[in-house]
């Protein structure tokens, strides 16, 4: 498997080797529970307090107490989500937002491109993605604060990509995840301005001020800590290599018919979103599969659902584009020639398989 070939980086991302290296004593000789009064366990308590500082100061949090861990971001969203008497959500929210506020009986507000002003009404909570993970739109997210007592944003294809700082934002929640940044997978975050976390889905031992109890994930807490430290050094260049990687994609791809990109004016350079009139998303991954390149149909997570992804749909494509869509997502370890390698092996595979159905 040659990494620079894997472009799948907004399902989730390879370990960076320092997180790795980071990790390692915890996985071993460190292996102190982190609420344990012997020395193992101060170990174990001081990794975590210094992991909470470095993703403190990724997001612009001035207070490491702010940060709560969690297993991730879905859980992070469900906490915030199921606490909530009443909120409304965008309409191209990821499903750990979606499903719960669904269920619950939130409604969805279009705060795409172009809408005007969301509608008028106070709300206790507005959850709105700050860029989706099926097509990198972007939403504006200023303009919501002050119609709602308690703004929570997804920012898990966010943190790490561009700069957040939520410190002297609007948005009072977020939550996000280490391994979208390069960390390990099962550990992420929910960001609470003052520290005013929502009622805790899990009661037990007392972890995290109460307000999530089990026995804290050190090892990957530690990797979380330092793939945010990573974050800080290398955001531009990574912002900038995945800017350059998307233009050689689509650049190479010019000329093809019935064909589409899926963007807004705000756009996350991290992922490409693309339509073929009468394909189907699914072939197109797995013909690329046999030819070396990982990429994805929709999002990951909703992979195995049959019905058109409900963000496309948003976003105002019809079922039949919205079928034959494909998301591209970049990261370091893409080079320049390997997104010109997938380029020219998507353009001949859309070939192969528009052939097929003669
Ligand atoms: N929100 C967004 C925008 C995501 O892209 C994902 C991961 N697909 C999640 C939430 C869920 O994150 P996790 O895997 O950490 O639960």
């Amino acid at each position: 498997m040659d990494l620079a070939h894997y472009f799948d980086n907004a399902a989730t991302t390879p370990v960076d080797p320092q997180v790795l290296e980071a990790m390692l004593p915890f996985l071993k000789e460190a292996c102190g529970n982190a609420h344990s009064i012997h020395s193992y366990g101060t170990q174990a308590r001081d990794a975590v307090e210094r992991a909470r500082e470095q993703i403190a100061l990724l997001v612009g949090s001035e207070d490491p107490s702010e940060i709560l861990f969690t297993s991730g971001a879905t859980e992070s969203n469900n906490l915030v989500l199921q606490s909530s008497m009443e909120a409304a959500i965008s309409s191209i929210e990821h499903s750990s937002v979606r499903e719960p506020a669904l269920f619950a009986g939130f409604h969805e507000l279009d705060l795409t491109d172009g809408q005007p002003a969301p509608p008028a009404g106070h709300r206790a909570l507005i959850s709105a993605i700050r860029v989706n993970n099926e097509t990198g739109h972007t939403l504006n997210l200023d303009r919501l604060a002050p119609r709602c007592d308690r703004l929570h944003s997804d920012l898990t294809q966010a943190v790490g990509k561009i700069p957040v700082s939520l410190g002297s934002s609007a948005i009072g929640l977020a939550s996000f995840s280490a391994h979208k940044l390069y960390g390990p997978k099962g550990v992420g975050a929910l960001y609470a301005r003052g520290g005013e976390f929502p009622e805790p889905l899990m009661r037990g031992g007392g972890q995290e001020q109460g307000f999530r109890a089990g026995t804290l994930n050190v090892p990957g807490i530690v990797g979380f800590g330092e793939a945010a430290r990573v974050a800080m050094e290398r955001q531009d260049d990574d912002f900038h290599h995945a800017e350059h990687l998307r233009s050689v994609v689509i650049e190479e791809l010019s000329g093809l018919s019935d064909w589409r990109i899926n963007e807004g004016s705000d756009q996350s350079p991290f992922i490409l979103s693309l339509s073929f009139l009468g394909l189907e998303g699914e072939s197109l991954v797995l013909e690329l599969d046999r030819a070396g390149y990982a990429i994805s149909a929709g999002a990951a997570c909703s992979s195995t659902k049959v019905e058109p992804s409900h963000v496309l749909i948003a976003l105002g494509l019809t079922p039949e584009w919205a079928r034959g869509t494909v998301r591209i997502s970049f990261g370091r370890t893409n080079t320049a020639d390997s997104a010109a390698g997938l380029a020219r092996t998507l353009r001949a595979c859309v070939g192969t398989l528009l052939n097929l159905r003669l």
